[in-house]
């Protein structure tokens, strides 16, 4: 088997499914190529333990920091107060994971719009790239994005699964770029046809979303970094170029974005 050489840009690896066995995990990662994980935190908490499990790896785990919009509630701008000076004490790799989500609830539709716009504003002031994570929001989140796209440093459009349009509406971002996972793998799903066609293979990275979102022959399984192999096999075909094209592409994409992972490195 040759040996890949690629980002998992998107991993929940602090998550407590991971309590039992997250060295063995790690050490599965590095066998199948994977040089870095990047974890977003979705709230106070996770804050900590994101940065708990990046100090336990260094040079190998790195933290993004932010509120989530599902964990958008009553108390956001205390939250956001909890989070913020993290950003500047911590050095995080990103802002994240942060967005919109009106799938399961628009209970709290007015407080996501502001605590992401306000997160947005964090972006713009520090310099540092957004992760981005978006279900039924689309319009929404684009309008807000618009207001700040030419101070924008970038970002990752995490879990991308839309159609033609979609891609192409977050493509107009020049600095962004979008996330693909396990959801490529799925029987019913079009994004082997979608990207290849309005997507080039410099606007992609990769990501897991571990524990969620496994690839097949793992669906429905807990997630792992190792898994992108399959992932990276299905966009080599999709594209019609090598697993070993997929990496080059989507490593450099990922410096790109998040240089300051690099940083040290030649
Ligand atoms: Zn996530």
């Amino acid at each position: 088997m040759p040996i890949l050489n690629y980002i998992d840009t998107h991993c929940h690896l602090d998550g407590e499914e991971f309590d039992a066995d997250r060295d063995a995990v790690v050490q599965r990662a590095r066998e199948a190529g994977c040089r870095k994980v990047f974890l977003p935190a979705i709230d106070v908490a996770t804050c900590r333990t994101v940065l708990d499990v990046c100090r336990t790896y260094p040079g190998y785990c790195y933290p993004m920091l932010g509120l989530h919009p599902e964990e958008v509630r009553g108390d956001w701008r205390e939250q956001l107060a909890a989070i913020r000076p993290l950003l500047t004490s911590s050095s995080p790799l990103a802002i994240g994971e942060v967005g919109l989500d009106y799938y399961w609830s628009r209970e709290f539709e007015q407080e996501q719009l502001e605590a992401f716009e306000e997160q947005v504003r964090w972006s713009v002031e520090i310099g540092l790239p957004l992760m981005i994570h978006c279900r039924k929001a689309q319009n929404e989140l684009a309008a807000i994005l618009k207001r700040y796209a030419r101070k924008l440093p970038g970002g990752v459009f995490h879990c991308f699964t839309g159609n033609e349009q979609e891609a192409l509406q977050l493509l107009e971002f020049p600095q962004f770029v979008l996330g693909i996972g396990g959801v490529l793998t799925f029987k019913k799903s079009h994004l082997p046809e979608v990207l290849p066609k309005v997507v080039p293979l410099d606007r992609i990275v990769l990501e897991t979303d571990a524990p969620y979102m496994a690839p097949v022959p793992q669906r429905g399984q807990r997630n792992e970094p190792a898994y992108i192999t399959h992932v990276i096999d299905r966009l080599a075909t999709a594209y019609g170029v090598s697993a070993d094209d997929i990496c080059r592409h989507t490593t450099a994409t990922v410096r790109r974005v998040f240089g300051q992972a690099f940083a040290g490195e030649e």
